[in-house]
């Protein structure tokens, strides 16, 4: 059977490591993507490998468009008989503040990481599903990006961007067999969340609890899985009912 290839970007920790490991049960080869965290990209990596997998480490900045480029392009030109047929932009940061103080660089940051970065990984690799007629793009959003969260306008407004381009590429894509979905997550025990005041936090949440990356993964499997063929342009929250 030919291997099929999945890259998750910020797949060294948290969310994107347990996407990275789903996929990987699944049977993709996983290509794991990080910024700087180069152990925990490694141990995310040897778990695929223990568990029976196949995967491999690729480092770039997404919000660097020469770094996200060079590195596609170097895995491209080697790997000619192949492409990647699942993508999932997961990458992100916060920098919460409240807007009347937030500073150029907490703006910027937060948007080229989320919004900017997913619109360069996902340019690139696009053309190859296309052309070949098939393949899922899943995209980690946020409740933030459908309800707006205080003070985070930088972190909303990525996440809402990234759904809206969700919802136009999902339209540009669906006549070949692409589909483009994105998940949103509400509070999940990862690194992201460990300074937040968490028992106050449950309070708010119906369920009573924070999420795990585990659970976000579920549906990420099954979005990139042949029985999600007919789902596209959705965003679907992952959030306890938040
Ligand atoms: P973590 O902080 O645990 O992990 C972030 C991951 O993103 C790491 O792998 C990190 O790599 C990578 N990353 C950060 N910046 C870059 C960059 N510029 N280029 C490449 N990789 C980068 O976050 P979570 O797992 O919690 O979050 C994952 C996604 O889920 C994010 O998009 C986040 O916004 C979203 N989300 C999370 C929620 C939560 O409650 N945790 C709720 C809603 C959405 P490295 O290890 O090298 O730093």
């Amino acid at each position: 059977m030919i291997k099929k290839y999945a890259l998750v970007t910020g797949g060294s920790r948290g969310i994107g490591k347990a996407v990275a490991l789903k996929l990987a049960a699944m049977g993709f080869h996983v290509i794991i993507n990080y910024k700087s965290h180069v152990e925990e990209a490694q141990k995310t990596l040897d778990e695929i490998i223990v568990g029976g997998g196949e995967g491999q480490l690729m480092p770039f900045d997404v919000e660097n468009e020469n770094e996200v480029s060079e590195a596609l392009n170097a895995w491209i030109e080697q790997h000619k008989d192949v492409y990647i047929e699942v993508l999932v932009n997961n990458a992100g940061i916060r920098k919460d503040n409240l807007l009347f103080w937030m500073t150029d660089d907490e703006w910027h940051h937060v948007v080229n990481t989320s919004l900017n970065g997913a619109f360069y990984v996902t340019r690139i690799l696009v053309k190859y599903m296309l052309n070949k007629k098939s393949g899922r793009i899943i995209n980690i959003v946020s409740v933030s990006g459908l309800t707006g969260m205080p003070g985070q306008s930088n972190y909303s407004a990525a996440k809402a961007g990234l759904i809206g381009l969700t919802k136009a590429l999902a339209l540009e894509s669906a006549k070949k067999n692409v589909t483009v979905n994105a998940i949103a997550p509400g509070f999940i025990e990862t690194d992201m969340t460990k300074d937040l005041d968490r028992d106050e936090l449950k309070k708010r949440i119906p369920a009573g609890r924070f999420g795990k990356a585990e659970e976000v993964a579920e549906l990420a499997g099954f979005l990139a899985s042949d029985k999600a063929s007919y789902i596209t342009g959705q965003v679907i929250s992952v959030s306890g009912g938040l």
